[in-house]
């Protein structure tokens, strides 16, 4: 009897635990709704220049990322005039954990627990987010100008952004934002080991004639390919789309 109400109570737990999972994900990708997108800065590098961007961030640096979610699911036939708001959070402190250098199994597993708990102990933001985007900014003079590798969690809800402390970026920081934010509504890369956008889904435009040079950049492929061999990294999102099967990975086409 106690045995059998002790594996109902834990069935029970683990369904509720399931559930709420299930129903953050499903949320994400109700495009009939607004979803909020929580923007919280963090200093990477602890860098004069990347205090002094963070300290004069307004709302108005990250609405393109608005525009773009608008624009995009209107093309695949989204009704809905505005599909995402996002909005500009105080900045945090904490830094979250550093991805690890070797990417296996086990080790990818433990920072992504890691990073959950660490995400679970940051502010949920006003109005309360579906997605926290993270963003952390690195002095673009440091470094030769590289940051560390950006990642969104489809489980929890969260994207880790690395962009530049320079103001000039701040168009290309939001297509990094942009494409860390899709993979937590469960959008998947679309580009191969060698950074080359997959034929067709990573091309903006697979069909044009001829292919090269392509235009615009598919957002899960992150690059332009403009010919067999070169790449571009687009300046903004007024240079990228949502292909059709990222549409359809992140619930905007059925
Ligand atoms: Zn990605």
């Amino acid at each position: 009897m106690w045995k059998k109400l002790r594996i109902a109570i834990l069935l029970f737990i683990l369904a509720t635990v399931g559930l709420n999972a299930w129903r953050a994900h499903a949320q994400t990708r109700d495009w009939s709704k607004t979803l909020q997108v929580s923007i919280f800065p963090l200093n990477g590098d602890g860098s004069p220049a990347a205090a002094a961007r963070i300290a004069r961030l307004q709302e108005e640096d990250f609405k393109d990322i608005e525009a773009f979610f608008t624009e995009q699911a209107q093309a695949h036939g989204v009704s809905n005039p505005r599909p995402l708001r996002v909005s500009l959070q105080p900045a945090l402190s904490a830094l979250p954990p550093a991805a690890p250098m070797q990417r296996s199994g086990l080790d990818v597993l433990l920072w992504s627990l890691k990073l959950r708990y660490w995400a679970w102990q940051q502010p949920d933001g006003v109005p309360r987010a579906h997605v926290r985007a993270f963003v952390i900014f690195w002095d673009s003079d440091a470094n030769g100008g590289r940051v560390p590798d950006s990642h969104g969690l489809a489980k929890g809800q969260i994207a880790i952004s690395n962009v530049h402390s320079t103001r000039a970026m701040q168009h290309s920081n939001n297509v990094v934002i942009a494409h860390e934010i899709l993979h937590t509504m469960g959008a998947t890369d679309k580009y191969g080991p060698d950074l080359r956008p997959q034929y067709p889904a990573g091309f903006a435009e697979p069909d044009a004639n001829p292919r090269y040079p392509q235009r615009l950049c598919e957002i899960m492929a992150g690059r332009t390919p403009v010919s067999e061999t070169e790449l571009e990294i687009p300046r903004s999102l007024a240079e990228c789309l949502i292909g059709p099967l990222t549409a359809q990975e992140v619930g905007m086409r059925h």
